[in-house]
């Protein structure tokens, strides 16, 4: 069986997290003929060869000055040509990379590779004529060969062992693969980032209160909660005619537009044709992980650029700008469609109780006796990703840039730090009440009360 890894190199010089699994899983395969390929500077050269020393035969870069700065649209299209002189059974991509953060080239990918697609996979069942996979959160799929799988955090890759060789390594350029310039790089991305700043949103002014007091505090926060209105900011200017897939982005859809036309998440195909009839200036999605995969397929098949997890839209001169959080949410990228329809994913509100309590790595010991307190409040127990890579807390309790974003009338944060993906998922509760003994814990910062005590002696009190 041919078996292609699509690997990139992380900011820290290590393979994507995500792409290691892929890689993993892939090597897992018996009688597997493994390539890893790569679009990257000809400097990661040797980051490939080492990657060999696990099982791969070959390594194809993809190297040229026409690739540098392409967006996801452009990626997935540079590296389909290589996969089509490969011609592979299965192509492994990581779900996402940690860089980006969008999801997308793996499903834009599949549509230029003329591939199957199962994303979000969490275990290989069979390979037979089709092949089975058990899916994050849209049950066990299977699909006929050749397929593309997008692949969770769900193994640890592998170590070379002290005999290992390397394999051979080529690198191919635009005239290798037969690149059409239009499409590569930075000249060929439909969207293009206009500017970057900083990202100030969610922050707020700390007042300090004793453990004894949070009782109190929750319950007027409660009631103030209730009064306010949660809003997205809405956008003097509209665009004409704004498509929503779904009911989810409607919310975002009318900050920019009074004329939505709301289309059924049907399938990939359907939708294209709906959106080729209706041709509107705007489509707009959820950021739920279907959404993800239909957005980026429609995306490839329409060749329009795909701006993922916005939080908030505007117009400018008839068109629609998109803002997203960048770097790991420090940033926040101002961004355009240089196609029409623009084409976003938005980062929407999910259900919630009037209170949360979210539970930090620092507050691990006392999960039990928090839950205790969140059952006598009504409240919900959600997590930092700590918590839930380290299998304290399942994937759908995450708040943050990669989980739910979440705008409750109180938060109740215990044990956070305050880490910037955190806060993009929860900075839209109207009253933040924060909990740690660190005084410098910059959660502070994102938090109308602070309260300067460990989990356990907050647990005594309350108690
Ligand atoms: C691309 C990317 C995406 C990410 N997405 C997310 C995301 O969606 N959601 C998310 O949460 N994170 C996300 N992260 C991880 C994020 O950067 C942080 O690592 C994570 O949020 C830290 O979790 P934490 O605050 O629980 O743990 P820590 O950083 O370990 O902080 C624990 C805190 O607990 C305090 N503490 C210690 N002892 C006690 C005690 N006894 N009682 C109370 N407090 C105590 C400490 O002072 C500290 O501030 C992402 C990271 C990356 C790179």
């Amino acid at each position: 069986m041919k078996i292609v890894v699509c690997i990139r190199q992380g900011l820290d010089g290590e393979i994507n997290p995500f792409d290691a699994c892929a890689y993993e899983e892939a090597l897992r395969i018996k009688g597997a003929e493994i390539t890893l390929l790569s679009m990257a500077p000809e400097s990661a050269r040797d980051f490939l060869l080492r990657l060999t020393r696990l099982g791969a035969r070959r390594a194809v870069l993809l190297s040229d000055r026409a690739f540098a700065g392409a967006d996801t649209l452009a990626t997935a299209y540079t590296l389909s040509l290589a996969i089509k002189k490969l011609s592979p059974d299965l192509i492994f991509c990581g779900r996402q990379t940690l860089v980006g953060d969008t999801a997308q080239t793996g499903p834009m990918l599949s549509v230029y590779a003329n591939a199957s697609l199962i994303t979000n996979v969490m275990s290989i069942e069979r390979i037979e004529e089709k092949i089975t996979c058990t899916t994050r959160d849209m049950g066990v799929r299977s699909v006929s060969l050749p397929a593309l799988l997008t692949v969770e955090r769900i193994n640890t890759l592998r170590l070379p062992s002290i005999m290992s060789r390397v394999g051979k390594i080529e690198v191919w350029n635009a005239e290798d693969v037969g690149a059409d310039a239009d499409r590569c790089g930075l000249h060929g991305s439909p969207t293009r980032v206009i500017r970057t700043f900083e990202n100030e949103g969610g922050r707020r002014k700390c007042v300090f209160i004793q453990p004894s007091e949070l009782k109190s505090t929750v319950a007027n926060a409660i009631e103030k909660g209730r009064e306010v209105p949660d809003t997205v900011k809405r956008s003097e200017e509209k665009l004409p005619h704004v498509i929503s897939v779904g009911e989810t982005p409607l919310e975002f859809a009318r900050t920019v537009c009074d004329k939505i036309t709301v289309i059924d998440m049907t399938d990939a195909d359907d939708i294209a044709l709906k959106i080729r009839e209706k041709s509107p200036d705007a489509v707009l999605w959820g950021s739920d992980s279907r959404s993800k995969e239909l957005s980026a397929r429609v995306s490839a098949m329409l060749g329009l650029g795909l701006c993922a997890d916005c939080t908030e839209l505007s117009v400018e001169n008839g068109r629609l700008i998109m803002y997203r959080p960048a770097l790991s949410g420090s940033i926040i990228a101002k961004i355009e469609s240089r196609t029409i329809p623009a084409m976003a994913t938005v980062r929407t509100v999910t259900e919630s109780r009037d209170v949360i309590i979210a539970v930090g790595y620092g507050a691990r010991d006392s999960l039990d006796g928090l839950s205790k307190m969140a059952e006598s409040m009504s409240a919900e127990v959600l997590s930092t990703r700590k918590l839930v890579d380290n299998g304290y807390m399942p994937y759908h309790t995450q708040v943050g840039l990669t989980g739910r974003t979440v705008a409750p009338p109180v938060y109740v944060a215990v044990g956070v730090h305050g880490a910037v993906h955190h806060i993009a998922g929860m900075q839209r509760a109207k009253t933040v009440i924060a909990v740690n003994p660190d005084r410098g814990a910059p959660i502070f910062d994102y938090a109308d009360f602070g309260i300067l005590s460990t989990a356990e002696e907050l647990l005594g009190e309350w108690n």
